[in-house]
């Protein structure tokens, strides 16, 4: 059994010195009521970059969710063989010693794959439906702008706001990443951010000033320049700031205050765990989109958990189209 751990504090650039492989022994006898899983898939996301003051201490297992199979059980609830969802960590096995606690509810998955509880069906999915539908309040006919619109979140974010009857446009940092999400997914307009600047891509795709809504999930000089764009009473989501995680500061500016007052714009960051009472409603409309065939979804499958630290990495690279997910 293996998990990995903190090796050093994240500072700036993620690098494979801030992990460290350490193995572990598991119980040879489970107590009444145990459970010993282990991890079938298992996900890497940017909010894992976050420092010591969240919890991510040297020393300390990774934390993050994954799915996982029951091999030993002393539970009747959770046969050997069941399927389970839990924030166990970085870790390819997990003595489960209060199941009722540490067992997340597990997504009705029917005849999805597993592997979607991490991504379009799980907190992602989550974090697109609540985070731009509530917040953004979309109508039919709006214009819609989303970054990041290639990784997990974006690429449902702007799916959904298709489904809403919007106009779509992303930005992404590859050509492929375009490709994909303006032929296969039905963006209006997708850019590589890294070629075309911003403000010329907004001047041709949304002119006059017509964004209504803008879901953030990049921050930095690309959402002050986003801002600038948008129509009077326009809704942004900032839902991400993938730009800026890796900064050893925090950026004091330039700061959008003035096209936020200019606009008269809604501005509200949220953490998707806000809505988490209302998680099922959202399950049920992802699942119901995908076997529509309205959400398309793509997964950047990484296999072996000695290669997790990379996968992490390559989501601050920009590797992964669609959910960066982990394969044992
Ligand atoms: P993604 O699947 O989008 O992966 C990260 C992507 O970010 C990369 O593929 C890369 O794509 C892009 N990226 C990396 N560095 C930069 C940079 N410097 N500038 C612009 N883009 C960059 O991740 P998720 O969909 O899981 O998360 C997207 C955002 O949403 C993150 O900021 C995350 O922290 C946030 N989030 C927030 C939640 C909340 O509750 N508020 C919940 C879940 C996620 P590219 O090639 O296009 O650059």
């Amino acid at each position: 059994c293996k998990k990995w751990t903190l090796a050093k504090p994240f500072i700036g650039k993620v690098t494979p010195d801030n992990f460290k492989l350490v193995k572990e022994d598991i119980p040879e006898k489970l107590n009444d009521g145990e459970l010993l899983c282990e991890a079938v898939y298992l996900t890497v996301d940017p909010y894992m970059r976050v420092g010591a003051e969240t919890g991510n201490a040297v020393g300390n297992t990774l934390f993050g969710e994954q799915i996982a199979k029951v091999i030993v059980s002393k539970n009747a609830k959770y046969p050997v063989g069941s399927i389970v969802r839990m924030r166990a960590g970085w870790r390819t096995h997990t003595l489960v010693k209060d199941a009722e606690k540490e067992i997340s509810r597990s997504a009705e998955m029917g005849d999805l794959p597993l592997s979607l509880m991490l991504g379009a069906m799980g907190m992602p999915g989550m974090t697109a439906y609540f985070g731009f539908l509530e917040l953004c309040q979309p109508k039919a006919g709006e214009t819609v702008v989303v970054s990041g619109a290639a990784g997990a979140v974006g690429s449902l974010v702007g799916q959904i706001a298709k489904i809403k009857g919007c106009k779509v446009i992303g930005f992404a940092g590859t050509e492929e990443k375009c490709k994909w999400i303006k032929e296969e997914l039905g963006f209006d307009f997708a850019y590589n951010y890294k070629k075309t600047d911003v403000d010329t891509a907004l001047k041709e795709a949304a002119p006059d000033n017509s964004v209504d809504c803008y879901f953030d999930n990049v921050g930095g000089m690309f959402t002050v320049k986003v801002l600038t764009h948008m129509k009077t009473f326009g809704r942004v989501s900032i839902c991400g700031s993938i730009s800026n995680y890796n900064d050893t500061s925090v950026p004091t500016g330039p700061l959008p205050f003035f096209s936020i007052l200019k606009s008269q714009l809604r501005v509200e960051g949220f953490i998707v765990l806000r809505w988490y009472s209302r998680w099922e409603e959202g399950e049920t409309a992802m699942r119901q989109w995908i076997k529509e065939g309205k959400i398309k979804y793509k997964e950047h499958v990484t296999e072996g958990f000695e290669k997790m630290p990379d996968a992490f990495m390559g989501l601050f690279e920009g590797r992964n189209t669609g959910k960066a997910i982990i394969k044992m």
